[in-house]
């Protein structure tokens, strides 16, 4: 069974968010599951109109969408959105490209969440030639960022040891193994962004707890999770060592700790070696 600081992630997710949200400690057992193919697999297929994807289909052969931000009305769904919005690959691909803000269930998304629309094509460098109102503020702030400024790097808590390593082998997670590090700190202390860059999202991660994600210049995501607060919000540009919340033990956990993952994506499942990547980056870690 898993140590103080470790997750106990169920593998797989039956419950609304609701029931998650409401239960404060006794229902362990009941809150939902980050992994990937399990949320994937609690989607209703019932609720693709077959019509969005096709209606999608020709918004990409004609190559006219640039990514942006949407915010969610009252009444909307991801396939409405979806739909309205041309996505290429319907609301799989919208709940896809917006996980981490959407949590677990993709059909429970509230007004005012911010979701990114991504582009039609892989040309990123078109982004930054499309007209302002059509670009998102996480796209305007990565487009500012002066590309030397990659250089600094630092620990997301300081002076913390490692509870479970990366790639630990566990029934307890959906992927089969620990695909962050963890640091083992009390609730409250501060938790820095490793490196500058632009929030992706500052909320509610289901299994995760409270969680950021943040993009740095070179491509690569940073995740810190069961947060107890946050600093931050979606859109806002972040230096090396800012503060962007405190440590907690919200979500699936056992204890207080830092959950610290670097991604290829903004999604779970992307993940690389947290510790590699900061050593690679001169931070000295353990
Ligand atoms: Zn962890």
């Amino acid at each position: 069974m898993p140590a103080k600081g470790k997750h106990r992630r169920p593998k797989f997710l039956r419950l609304p968010r609701s029931i998650a949200v409401a239960g404060t400690g006794g229902a362990a057992l009941a809150l939902p599951l980050m992994g990937a193919v399990c949320a994937h697999a609690a989607a209703p297929a019932a609720a693709v109109p077959s019509a969005a994807q096709k209606i999608a289909t020709v918004a990409v052969s004609a190559g006219t969408a640039v990514e942006k931000t949407y915010v969610v009305k009252a009444g909307d769904t991801l396939a409405k959105i979806a739909d309205r919005q041309h996505v290429s690959g319907g609301w799989k691909k919208l709940y896809a490209d917006n996980r981490a803000v959407v949590g677990a269930d993709p059909a429970a998304i509230r007004p005012g969440l911010k979701l990114t629309i991504a582009a039609a094509d892989a040309t990123r460098s078109s982004v930054s030639t499309a007209t302002p109102t059509s670009v998102g503020p996480a796209v305007e702030a990565a487009a500012k960022a002066p590309k030397a400024a990659a250089a600094a790097y630092t620990l997301p808590v300081e002076g913390a040891t490692i509870g479970t390593g990366y790639k630990v082998p566990g029934s307890m997670w959906s992927s089969g193994y620990h695909t962050g590090v963890d640091f083992v700190v009390p609730t409250g202390t501060t938790v820095r962004s490793v490196a500058a860059g632009t929030v992706v999202s500052a909320g509610w991660g289901g299994a995760y707890g409270n969680q950021v994600v943040i993009q740095h210049a070179d491509g690569r995501y940073s995740q810190y999770a069961h947060l107890s607060a946050l600093s931050v919000s979606a859109g806002q540009s972040v230096t090396a060592g800012q503060r962007i919340g405190l440590s907690g033990a919200t979500g699936n956990v056992t204890g207080p700790h830092l959950h610290f993952e670097i991604r290829t994506t903004p999604d779970y499942g992307s993940d690389l070696d947290p510790v590699a990547y900061l050593r690679a980056h001169g931070v000295v870690v353990g």
